[in-house]
């Protein structure tokens, strides 16, 4: 079908709750997207931090296919094998502890939510500005953003935001603290590292009243920004963490890590999900993690995003760029960006994303090389 077909099909039947470019991509592999006339692009979106490993990626498709064709579904009441290797490589990389799945990033953040308030029963949760936790009630609640929960309203009582600061933070955390909820590197507002000292702070409050830190690494987790988790950079670890997009390279797959302390919170019939933790998930996930916490392909996040980095803050009208490893953003002094954004996709078959009027965010594979670097800093290059 052509692209114009599909958009007469959704503008017929499609809810409108997104945006889409026009065009219709049909092949990947690697970096590289095909349109349906078979233009090749290069892929620095990942659809959104979630194709970490590239396209197609041999040991994903290999462990989809084989675990598809033996068995795709029985739910939580039975045992397969690929949900608990997966727990046990999950917990041991991270948190210690134990696993509880979900199917994508706000399901995990709410599965975190309910472990923090049960383990503290009526406790309020405190998130930071530009904050980002998802759209279901719970994530929407701690995502203080105006325009995404305003027309939602009423939300889930007992959250609050304040400022992305230390003094901030140890000011609202208190006795009736049950959580407090951030994103290492802040992903969706615009690529915001959190800096170490408020990462510290909010451990040590949360330390001092008996509040649990949960990390949601959905989007700055699985070797991003060139660690295996964001948080081991500033070395504070959080007491739950969250863990999803890249997780099954494009299968839906959400995670709770829970350390030791809170692994045995939730009982039986405390919560649940029919499809999470399923087998073919699992063996994606098993294989994405097999690639991802291989220490040279981690150095080599860092080394591509430095020269990634270096070579935006060098392009015309740049003003700033943030990030870690190949989570980067960079800011113009105008609202270019969603333009840029349009003519880097249909003028220079490069695909990026903008997370705001300003801000042009760079997510591509982990597993580009340097020749891809230098490709998309040149197609940018050509549009400004
Ligand atoms: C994308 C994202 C989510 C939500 O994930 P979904 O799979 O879309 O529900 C939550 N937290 C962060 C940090 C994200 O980037």
């Amino acid at each position: 079908m052509a692209v114009e077909e599909l958009q007469a099909l959704e503008r017929a039947h499609v809810v409108p709750a997104y945006a889409r470019q026009p065009v219709q991509f049909v092949r990947g592999a690697g970096a590289r997207l095909w349109d349906a006339d078979g233009a090749e692009y290069l892929d620095f979106q990942t659809g959104l931090a979630v194709t970490s490993l590239g396209h197609s990626h041999p040991a994903v498709a290999t462990a989809i296919q084989e675990q598809v064709a033996r068995l795709l579904h029985v739910g939580n009441l039975f045992y397969t094998e690929p949900g608990m290797q997966l727990a046990k490589r999950l917990s041991e990389c991270s948190l210690g502890g134990k696993v509880h799945y979900a199917n994508s990033g706000t399901e995990a953040n709410e599965a975190a939510l309910k472990v923090a308030r049960k383990a503290k029963p009526a406790g309020t949760v405190v998130s930071v500005r530009r904050g980002f936790h998802g759209r279901t009630y719970g994530s929407l609640s701690a995502t203080p953003q105006e325009s995404k929960q305003a027309p939602f309203a009423p939300l889930v009582p007992g959250f609050h935001s304040v400022e992305a600061t230390a003094e901030a933070l140890a000011g609202a955390v208190d006795e009736r603290t049950a959580a407090v909820l951030l994103e290492p590197v802040q992903g969706e507002s615009g690529v915001w590292v959190l800096d170490d000292e408020l990462l510290r702070a909010a451990r040590a409050a949360c330390d001092e009243h008996g509040a649990a830190l949960i990390f949601d690494e959905v989007q700055c987790g699985l070797g991003r920004t060139g660690t295996l988790w964001a948080y081991e950079d500033s070395g504070v670890v959080p007491d739950l963490m969250t863990s999803a997009k890249a997780l099954g390279n494009g299968l839906p797959i959400g995670a709770l890590i829970c350390s030791p302390r809170y692994a045995d919170v939730l009982e039986p019939g405390d919560h649940g999900s029919t499809f999470a933790g399923g087998p073919v998930a699992c063996a994606a996930a098993l294989a994405v993690l097999d690639v991802i916490s291989d220490p040279q392909l981690l150095a080599r996040v860092r080394a591509l995003g430095a020269r990634l980095a270096e070579g935006l803050a060098a392009l015309p009208g740049v003003v700033e760029v943030r990030g870690r490893g190949l989570m980067l953003a960079c800011d113009f002094a105008d609202g270019r960006a969603p333009e840029l954004v349009r003519r880097a996709l249909l003028e220079q078959r490069l695909v990026v994303n903008a997370t705001g009027p300003a801000t042009l965010r760079l997510l591509p594979p982990l597993t580009i090389g340097p020749a891809d670097v230098d490709e998309a800093l040149q197609r940018l290059r050509a549009l400004l």
